[in-house]
């Protein structure tokens, strides 16, 4: 709730504070149990820095993160570590690059387990195995190294890490983005397998439409830190009505609708996306919005439900 992360910007030999980059600025969003929330928008627009605040990577400029009725915001180093740093887990682009290369899948597996001081050592080697094979890797690759392994594989350890210690919430950050598209399609398939079984939430950060519209439950869009709008899968894609969002779906060629599939026109905007350092006044979509008019370079639009579930920033709309 009213979610910022600002990043000072420094310059000069004293390295003074010139102005902050607004990577989250002000942002609102629930996420259900066991359901999943997309997040998209181009890269730049805060929602990877939205997911890295959520559990406290990078710590918030304002607002407040309630999770199970605390606010993470809050909390102490100590109790980070007791509670979100074992229900919340995170899922990166490139596994490779969060996977030591000199540990065996079993040392790798086994950490969340050490460094929780959870089961004695002959049940954490048994949860190691039935991890991989929760996440379909055979268990006999358990003294292989990182490097052995395809991108699609190493993904299946970096879910199955995540897996280790049960999280209620999981944060995949283009998780499947580095991935072939029929490897993309069986690490999808997998999550909502797992998620079916397990019940966690997730949050799915993606700047893939198409992904996000097949895996998710609600979908928020992001422009310049700010959240444009946010619903349900079906109204955000099939009656989109932040101007951005419309422009965003224009330039997925079909979408389906009914069962019969719906052309849309592609709405080509214009002008390049402003740096975040420097965000536009009013409305920071003004200066590439069709729909723009005088008030919107001057009043920043409210971000308000205009429908069952269906929240937009957006003046149209007011
Ligand atoms: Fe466009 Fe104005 Fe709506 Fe912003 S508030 S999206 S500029 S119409
Ligand atoms: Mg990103």
């Amino acid at each position: 709730r009213g979610l910022k992360k600002y990043f000072p910007i420094k310059a000069g030999l004293l390295q003074r504070n010139v102005g902050n980059v607004k990577a989250v600025d002000d942002i609102n969003l629930f996420v259900k149990k066991g359901e999943t929330l997309g997040l998209v928008g181009e890269s730049g627009c805060g929602k990877s820095t939205t997911g890295r605040t959520i559990i406290r990577l990078y710590e918030p400029t304002a607002g407040n993160i309630f999770f199970k009725g605390r606010d993470i915001a809050q909390m102490s180093e100590g109790e980070l570590r007791a509670t979100v740093r074992r229900d919340i887990q995170m899922v990166f682009q490139d596994p490779f690059a969060t996977l030591n290369p000199r540990k065996t899948l079993r040392a790798i597996l086994k950490e969340p387990y050490n460094t929780h001081k959870l089961f004695t050592p002959k049940e954490r080697d048994e949860k190691v195995e039935n991890l991989l094979e929760t996440v379909g890797l055979d268990p006999s690759y358990i003294s292989r190294y990182p490097h052995e392994f395809s991108g699609g594989q190493r993904q299946r350890i970096g879910i199955a890490r995540a897996l280790a210690l049960n999280p209620d919430l999981i944060i995949a950050d283009e998780a499947v983005s580095a991935l072939d598209v029929s490897i993309q399609a069986q690490i999808i398939n997998l999550m909502q397998d797992l998620q079916r079984e397990m019940g966690m939430a997730y949050i799915f950060i993606s700047h893939d439409l198409s992904v996000v519209r097949h895996i998710s439950d609600r979908v928020g869009v992001m422009y310049l830190g700010k959240m444009m709008e946010l619903a349900n899968k079906h109204d955000l894609y099939n009656d989109p009505l932040h101007p951005y969002t419309q422009a965003l779906l224009s330039a997925v060629p079909t979408l389906r609708r009914k069962g019969q599939t719906v052309k849309r026109e592609r709405i080509v905007l214009k002008g390049e996306l402003p740096s975040p350092a420097n965000p536009p006044k009013g409305c920071v979509f003004h200066t590439r919005c069709p729909a723009a008019m005088d008030a919107c370079r001057e009043i920043m639009p409210q971000f308000k439900e205009v429908k069952p579930d269906h929240f937009v920033a957006c003046h149209l709309y007011e």
